[in-house]
């Protein structure tokens, strides 16, 4: 889908509800080289490793059955990521990737006149999802590129239905240690709903980190939600879940679709949280070249914010034939291509994937090149 100006409204035509048109059309990272250039994708966050080798053979025995509605309940997918997590798999919730599930949050909980808080550079599905809930979002500013509980506590008020945070957060890669959370967690009201966000958890590897499974457990206003798209590489398939209260886990079950998760997302979801050992070389891989890739384009003179994640944000200077734009095309020309982050009030960085050895080579040989040709550093 191409991001188009939304049509003027009619007086006589049908009218979305108010809010919907505010919304600006969320657009994905770019996907395609120069012609006869070979394409290295390092835009969407996707694993350069793929999916489970028993995730594909699973959703490919499942094209037996295409015929027969899946499983409502996702019973399967939910007792496997249960098993895998030792959480209750009545208070699983599972969703069309994650999306879907902080937008149903949004529409659970969220209505006209309520308000829902995101930070300053937090993932775009909020304010979608919000606006599309017909609420009114209500930005909490960062410091240094980090969510800031005090900035986010002090935006708070009687209409505050829903606070997201995407910990670590997309594109910074930043992240709130778990004391953070907890202190977030006890300065909210009892009747606004913290969604911790941790699409990136199985890639953290600091030790003040959580994802928020103890907080979850121990208090009625807090879920938790995690995507298949990311470590797990099925972001094809669409599957995301939820960890939450009962009383939350009641209300989605009511509104979601019946059947929002195919019959081959359940298999393959299954299969691929039950293989430890696919995800552990992921997670490996992506420790090592965070690590080389953050110091190797620190070392070419560029500023690359610290990120936990399996990407890294990376600030150019603000001058001309110098800036995030300039090596975008630069980078693109190569077929080398990262994810302009200017919707996220970062127009001057851009975003890069961790990808295989072979295209962090590359994207790093051509900053390279970028910041000689500029005499940058
Ligand atoms: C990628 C991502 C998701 C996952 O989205 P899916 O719908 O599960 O593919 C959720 N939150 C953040 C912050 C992300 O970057």
């Amino acid at each position: 889908m191409s991001a188009t100006l939304s049509p003027a409204p009619r007086p006589d035509a049908p009218a979305p509800r108010p809010g919907a048109l505010a919304i600006d059309i969320y657009v994905p990272g770019k996907s395609k080289a120069p012609a006869g250039v070979p394409l290295r994708k390092l835009s969407s966050n996707e694993t350069p490793f793929g999916p489970s080798p028993k995730a594909v053979e699973a959703f490919r025995a499942a094209a037996a059955d295409l015929e027969i509605y899946p499983d409502g309940g996702a019973r399967a997918l939910r007792e496997a990521i249960a098993r895998a997590h030792g959480l209750d798999p009545a208070r699983i919730v599972c969703g069309a990737g994650s999306d879907e599930l902080l937008s149903l949050l949004a529409h659970a909980y969220v209505g006209p006149g309520d308000e829902g808080l995101f930070t300053e550079h937090g993932f775009l599905v909020y304010r979608i999802a919000i606006l599309a809930a017909g609420g009114t979002p209500v930005v909490a500013p960062e410091t240094n590129l980090t969510a800031d509980v005090d900035a986010i506590l002090a935006r708070v008020t009687d209409r505050t239905r829903i606070v997201y945070l995407a910990n670590p957060n997309n594109p910074t890669g930043t992240y709130l240690p778990f004391d953070e959370v907890k202190r977030l967690q006890a300065g909210l009201p009892r009747d606004a709903l913290l969604v911790l966000d941790a699409a990136y958890a199985e890639y953290v590897r600091a030790n003040d980190y959580a994802a928020g499974i103890e907080l979850v457990s121990s208090c009625e206003n807090v879920v938790m939600t995690r995507t298949f798209s990311k470590v797990f590489g099925l972001a094809s398939l669409r599957i995301g879940w939820l960890y939450g209260p009962a009383g939350v886990v009641d209300a989605l079950n009511r509104i979601r679709g019946p059947f929002n998760v195919s019959g081959p997302a359940i298999a393959a979801g299954a299969a691929a949280i039950a293989d430890r050992a696919h995800i552990d070389r992921a997670v490996a891989h992506n420790a090592r070249w965070l690590a080389e890739l953050t110091e190797g384009i620190q070392a070419l003179g560029l500023t690359v914010t610290p990120s936990v994640a399996n990407f890294l944000l990376i600030h150019f200077p603000d001058e001309p034939g110098r800036r995030a734009a300039d090596a975008d095309a630069f980078l693109t020309q190569r077929g080398l291509i990262l994810r302009a982050v200017g919707a996220y009030g970062l127009p001057n960085a851009l975003r890069l994937s961790i990808g295989s050895e072979d295209a962090n080579r590359a994207v790093l040989a051509a900053l390279g090149e970028f910041a000689k040709d500029r005499q940058l550093g």
